[in-house]
């Protein structure tokens, strides 16, 4: 393929060095999926890229590309950083898991189709200092689909019952009412668990406010959602290893 320039929109979430002075940043983009740019020079003091390319910074990249392989950085305009996903730590390790989790679901240059608009409001909301933890788990739950997961989370998943209470089943692949209780392997959770799950699942991110939710209730559903990649998708992500880590600290 022919290399063209090409103005993308898109979130730069990790970076490295590359050769003497360049830099290698990973971008989610909104026009062509996740790619890595490389970006020239970038470590010289007098570089006119480098602050583009900080991690979380975000806005209109210009690139050469084949959309293949490595594409250069040539220019970029209307940058702006989501500051605190930079500096904080804790935000930090929140924002590296979660694009790490849209990047592994996805191959180089594949459209993201809805998934970029879900992880852009995700990093703004997370930014912005909305609850972290309820920001995971929408993104989690709503990530299993890319995964080929896709709970059933608006009726039972066995006999298509509208009415609570209900629980969750791995094996069935979603709630479940409770005629089933006895007959298959479920999670226990209580009605206000299972109705969280279900929100969380189901809810556009946009239309997500300010949600208080009791600690012990985050908990218990932060298990169901880890049980769920666990047996279903099984994969081992360091950044996700690490944000385990940084709750465990935390409390
Ligand atoms: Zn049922």
């Amino acid at each position: 393929m022919v290399k063209e320039v090409v103005e993308v929109t898109g979130i730069v979430f990790k970076r490295q060095r590359y050769k003497e002075a360049d830099v290698l940043a990973k971008i989610i983009s909104k026009d062509m999926g996740i790619f890595t740019m490389l970006v020239r020079g970038a470590l010289r003091p007098k570089s006119k890229l480098s602050a583009s390319v900080l991690a979380f910074s975000f806005g209109k990249y210009q690139v050469l590309t084949s959309q293949k392989g490595l594409s250069t950085l040539k220019t970029y305009k209307d940058v702006k950083q989501f500051t605190n996903l930079y500096s904080d730590l804790t935000l930090n390790s929140y924002a590296c898991y979660l694009c790490d989790l849209l990047d592994h679901a996805f191959i180089e240059y594949q459209s993201l189709g809805n998934f970029y608009k879900l992880i852009l409001v995700a990093l703004d909301k997370l930014n912005a200092g909305v609850d972290p933890e309820i920001i995971c788990q929408l993104v989690e739950l709503q990530m299993l689909a890319v995964y080929g997961v896709r709970p059933q989370l608006k009726q039972c998943a066995i006999c298509g019952e509208t009415h609570g209470p209900f629980d969750y089943s791995i094996s069935a692949g979603g709630i479940i009412c409770q005629k089933h209780f006895n007959q298959i392997a479920r999670m226990h959770l209580n009605d206000k668990q299972v109705a969280m799950i279900r929100t969380l699942g189901l809810i556009k991110i946009e239309r997500l406010g300010q949600i208080n939710v009791k600690s012990d209730t985050k908990k218990v559903i932060r298990k169901a959602i880890d049980r769920i990649y666990f047996q279903t998708v099984d994969i081992n992500l360091k950044t996700k290893k690490f944000l385990d880590e940084m709750r465990r600290l935390n409390i």
